[in-house]
């Protein structure tokens, strides 16, 4: 008891100022101008409990107004909240981490203004009355796909969750063995359908799975067919898959939907721009597919959504499905995924308007050139601080699972630290620099190396000005 009394009058805490008395004072006000009242409260706040957590010395003194406000300004400019930009070296064009796809101008441009002012999302400017956000979005996508109906969700695995919720609830799905996948860690075909209230029926072997592994397993109890791209993998030697249209032809034998969720799903044969070849949304619907899902910034370049495409009556049950409204996208995803798929009317052009298309098409010889106009500014920079910088030829990614196996030549720079002991630190130390930049630059430590893939710089002056603010 005495002890507590003791603590109690003596504590130094005690003699912390109050929260109140610091906001009062004039450096407060400076802080307050540029963070606001409330965040400034908070920081402070957080500072004093931490000083009171960690007092060993019963007898040092509590920290003074300006010190805890040089403290709080430190913090308050250290966090700088809300999403960064920055220059992808990595090598991984469609990289889910970074954000997927780039936009182009004109879905970045319909996106301000539809975020600037209300808009007719949900109206009907001919009636007056209440509309749907599908409209203005739908025939575009069925003129591209031709499909008969489409609708949109917040990404594809949205897209899969409702179909399955609103086709297969409480009911059996079979799929092969060996389209099972996973897909970054949180999306995974026999979860997302648990999830979605059905039953998951493995039909086939990992390897191999055939048409009458199929029609074994379906019974009264089977909503419909499911085909998984996998798109993130592949299996080879001995193997066998059923296509698109065999399962299709048994789907209607039995009068239900087969479902393909092409992951990716191109709208253009990438053959066209001298990209490897992957399976169009176009190819799923003549292969007789009823219901297909894909993902809006993948391959597509557009923004994060879920396409669904397929037969009227089955997308008219998937709006009507209440989970429809939990998973919608909002009008700036409208505007720019309508813009996105304008541009596909004109495939001619594609490459040229289409962010993402531009850098994966992007020849090896342009890229090269950039490479070559990179690495004296880069050995410039670097030098005396014992790095060597070489230029190399690289291997970009599609990335976002996409492809996975099909690699494109790419050029780049290759930054090494010496040999020997300290060599990976000192790699590191780098790799740290540049992602401190203001405008971070991401590149790929492998093997002892920093390798930056300049596939997507096309402003050689935008690096060189973040090279002049690199503190080694
Ligand atoms: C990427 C992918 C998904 C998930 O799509 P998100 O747009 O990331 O939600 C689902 N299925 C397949 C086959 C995929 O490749």
């Amino acid at each position: 008891m005495v002890l507590r009394i003791k603590l109690a009058t003596e504590h130094p805490a005690r003699k912390l100022p109050s929260v109140d008395r610091i906001l009062q004072d004039a450096q407060a006000t400076k802080l307050i101008n540029t963070y606001g009242r409330t965040a400034l409260t908070a920081v402070v706040r957080i500072l004093l409990k931490n000083w009171r957590d960690n007092i060993s010395d019963l007898n040092s003194d509590p920290p003074t107004h300006s010190i805890l406000l040089k403290k709080a300004a430190d913090y308050l400019t250290g966090h700088n909240y809300g999403l960064r930009p920055l220059i992808n070296l990595t090598g991984t064009v469609i990289h889910t981490n970074l954000g997927r796809a780039a936009l182009p101008d004109a879905a970045i441009k319909a996106m301000l203004i539809v975020a600037a002012n209300p808009t007719d999302l949900e109206f009907d400017l001919d009636t007056g009355q209440r509309g749907d956000r599908d409209s203005h979005i739908e025939s575009l996508i069925t003129e591209i796909t031709g499909a008969e109906a489409a609708t949109v969700v917040n990404n594809n695995a949205a897209a899969v969750m409702l179909v399955l919720n609103t086709l297969a609830f409480g009911r059996q799905v079979p799929v092969s063995r060996g389209e099972l996948v996973e897909i970054g860690g949180s999306f995974r075909v026999p979860e997302i359908m648990s999830r979605s209230g059905c039953k998951l029926v493995e039909v086939g072997s990992t390897n191999r799975t055939h048409s009458k592994d199929f029609k074994q397993a379906i019974n009264a109890d089977t909503a419909l067919l499911m085909k998984v791209h996998t798109s993130n993998y592949q299996i080879q030697g001995f193997t066998k898959g059923v296509s698109d249209k065999a399962l299709a032809k048994l789907a209607n034998e039995h009068n239900i939907p087969l479902m393909t969720d092409l992951g990716s799903g191109t709208l253009v044969d990438l053959r066209r721009y001298n990209l490897p070849y992957e399976p169009t949304v176009q190819e799923a619907v003549e292969n007789g597919a009823h219901i297909i899902t894909f993902s809006g910034d993948k391959l597509l370049g557009g923004p994060q959504a879920g396409l669904i495409v397929g037969n009227r009556s089955l997308v008219d049950k998937i709006k009507a499905n209440p989970m429809k409204r939990a998973l919608r996208v909002d009008k700036m995803t409208l505007a720019a995924l309508c813009e996105v798929l304008k541009l596909y009317r004109d495939p001619d052009q594609l490459s040229e308007n289409l962010p993402t298309l531009r850098v994966l098409s992007r020849n090896n010889p342009d890229i090269e050139a950039m490479a070559d106009r990179l690495l004296p500014a880069f050995r410039q920079q670097l030098t005396g601080h014992d790095y060597a910088v070489s230029k190399v030829q690289l291997k970009s990614q599609i990335g976002s699972g996409s492809l996975p196996l099909d690699l494109l030549a790419s050029w780049g720079l290759c930054i090494s630290a010496g040999r020997g002991k300290g060599s990976d630190q000192k790699l590191r130390t780098l790799a740290d620099a540049f992602r401190g930049l203001p405008i971070p630059v991401l590149g790929r430590i492998h093997s002892g190396r920093l390798y930056l893939d300049l596939r997507t710089v096309f402003d050689p002056g935008e690096i060189c000005e973040q090279l002049g603010h690199l503190k080694l």
